[in-house]
């Protein structure tokens, strides 16, 4: 396989390989553990138009093995796995099979979750095709549906055979969500690489121009941080090394509920969140002030929200982040930078700055 990066998941006695490069999701030489086994593709009704042809001639199958949900956040439920499974069983997929999951991260959560526990778990492939999935959804094993009652409730570890994110698949993601995914890149650089953190700096515009070096070289980085975390923390056990993933989530995922769901795509609200957690940080003195300013200023280069939504308020985030009763119980744990590159969960930060931070910003 030519002109693609190979990085490998270490777990334990296991491992998997990610291949990163231009076009291999229409390169059977990219799918060598696909090679004879009987095969079911999961996708969505958007990238089946543009993706779903190359990759069944790849992988030499026919289209009556695909299955296509609706797009988006809306389908990632119990009901469509429901159909995922049924439309399985009644195509007589057998445990040696294999599913490959050619999409986003909605794709990847629910094929991931099927192949976990169909027939109590066979084989699945991630061919993720938007940013965030090729540096975030697609490596880990974490696999899940929503439920009524909140995101990603029901679901499994399942890790997948191999991941293969073929760049030239960004080429047609809507910018906005290419954007939403840079807010996680930029995240991996500000807890665990200040490497990655200059290189963007410095290398910015070629990720915005789409690049396939420079996303090569993003989606590499972010892997293999990933792959190493993940490597030590298989399952997140509470306060493991995995949790230093949600840099910028607490407070993210107080602007995804608080804008229900729709306004603000997970990558922007996140992005919003690096800025308050880089603040934070610095009114500690963990950092300096030119070092969150210099986080802050590169989230803004790449088109991201800095601040949180109009009219949501320190009240908003207190509530949505349940400080009141957590922090008497001395409970709530933030991720907090100490460095550029260097994250750390702390539930000993200041309460009083963390209120400074909030009024601030809102
Ligand atoms: P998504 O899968 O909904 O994709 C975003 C949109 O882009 C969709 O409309 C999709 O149809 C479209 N699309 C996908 N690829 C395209 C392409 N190449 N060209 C044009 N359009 C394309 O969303 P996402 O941001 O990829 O993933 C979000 C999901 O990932 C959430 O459900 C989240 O919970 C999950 N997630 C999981 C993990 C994990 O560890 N498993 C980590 C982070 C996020
Ligand atoms: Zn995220």
């Amino acid at each position: 396989l030519n002109n693609a990066r190979v990085l490998k998941v270490e777990l334990g006695a296991r491992s998997y390989p990610i291949r990163i490069g231009k076009g291999l999701a229409a390169n059977e030489a990219a799918f060598p553990e696909a090679q004879g086994r009987a095969l079911r593709v999961i996708t969505d009704s958007n990238v089946a138009p543009v993706y779903l042809a190359p990759l069944l001639a790849a992988l030499h199958i026919g289209d009556d093995q695909v299955f296509v949900l609706p797009a988006g956040e809306t389908q990632k439920t119990w009901d469509s796995a429901g159909q995922v499974l049924d439309w399985l069983l009644a195509s007589r997929l057998s445990r040696d099979g294999c599913l490959i999951a050619l999409g986003g991260g909605v794709v990847g959560d629910l094929a991931g979750f099927c192949a976990a526990i169909y027939q109590r778990g066979i084989d699945f492939i991630q061919v993720p095709t938007t940013l965030l999935a090729q540096v975030d959804s697609s490596v880990g094993g974490k696999t899940g549906v929503n439920h009524a009652r909140g995101k990603n409730l029901i679901g499994a570890f399942h890790q997948p055979l191999s991941v293969i994110a073929d760049t030239s698949s960004l080429s047609t993601l809507p910018r906005r969500e290419l954007l939403a995914g840079l807010a996680e890149v930029i995240k991996y650089g500000m807890l665990a690489d200040s490497l990655l953190f200059e290189w963007l700096e410095a290398n910015l515009d070629r990720i915005l121009a789409l690049e396939s070096n420079a996303l090569a070289e993003i989606i590499e980085r972010c892997c293999a941080i990933k792959a190493r975390i993940v490597g030590l923390d298989e399952r997140e056990t509470g306060s493991g090394p995995r949790a230093l993933l949600n840099l910028g989530h607490t407070f993210g995922h107080a602007i995804e509920t608080h804008t229900g769901y729709t306004q603000w795509l997970h990558g922007e609200a996140v992005a919003a969140g690096l800025c308050l957690a880089a603040d934070l940080s610095a009114r500690h003195g963990w950092i300096t002030e030119a070092v969150a300013a210099r986080c802050i200023t590169l989230i803004q280069r790449a088109g991201l929200p800095t601040q949180p939504p109009p009219g949501m308020t320190a009240a908003d985030f207190r509530d949505l982040m349940g400080l009141d009763k957590k922090v008497q119980n001395g409970k709530l744990r933030l991720i907090l930078m100490r460095g550029l590159g260097d994250a750390i969960i702390s539930s000993d930060f200041d309460a009083s700055l963390l209120d400074s931070v909030l009024h601030d910003a809102c």
